[in-house]
């Protein structure tokens, strides 16, 4: 059987990410794995103690890659902690960082035997990655996972924010094929 072309096995939605009843949902986490605020402060507020007990023994994960855990109390069954770039003007290797954060979390979800999974906008937060330049670089990173992994079935952006939800939206229609 063909797969699904990567494109339409993508979906944006507006939302919490901690909500999603996916398979495994991605957070945008920092190296030593300690927590923070944004998406990272909201899984570990919603998810409870377990799922930081695990970093916590993990310790810790370079830009660029990600590890696994239990999702604690969340819908989800794993959190996949995924370190993207600090944005520092763009010279500093911001664009593979970006692209291998996402290619690791995807690798780790067909490990795990997830076909679902729900991404947030990496590095668009506190990482300060503007997020018209961050859109197509993630978009497309996943695209080209996604050709290589047919197993996963779908990949959920979700965006606290209607205005990126637009920004990724638009930026996916103008990716090249
Ligand atoms: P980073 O440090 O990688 O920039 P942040 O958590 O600061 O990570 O921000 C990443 C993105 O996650 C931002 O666009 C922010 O608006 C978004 N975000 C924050 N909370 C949530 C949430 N509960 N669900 C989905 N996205 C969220």
């Amino acid at each position: 059987m063909t797969p699904i072309e990567p494109r339409r096995r993508i979906e944006f939605v507006l939302g919490d990410i901690t909500k999603e009843t996916v398979d495994a949902i991605v957070n945008a986490a920092n190296s030593g794995l300690r927590g923070g605020g944004g998406v990272d402060g909201a899984i570990h507020r919603a998810g409870g103690p377990e799922i930081m007990e695990e970093c916590r023994r993990i310790g810790h994960c370079d830009p660029g890659d990600a590890v696994i855990t239990g999702a604690g109390r969340l819908p989800a069954r794993f959190v996949i902690h995924a370190v993207g770039p600090v944005w520092k003007g763009g010279r500093n290797d911001e664009e593979l960082l970006l692209i291998s954060c996402h290619e690791q979390a995807l690798e780790l979800a067909r490990e795990h035997g997830c076909l679902t999974v729900a991404f947030p906008a990496i590095s668009t937060g506190a990482y300060g990655y503007p997020p018209e330049l961050a859109a197509p670089i993630a978009l497309r990173a996943v695209i080209e996972a996604l050709e290589r992994l047919p197993m996963i079935e779908k990949v959920r952006f979700v965006f606290v924010d209607e205005n990126l939800l637009e920004i990724y939206r638009e930026a996916l229609a103008h990716l090249k094929a």
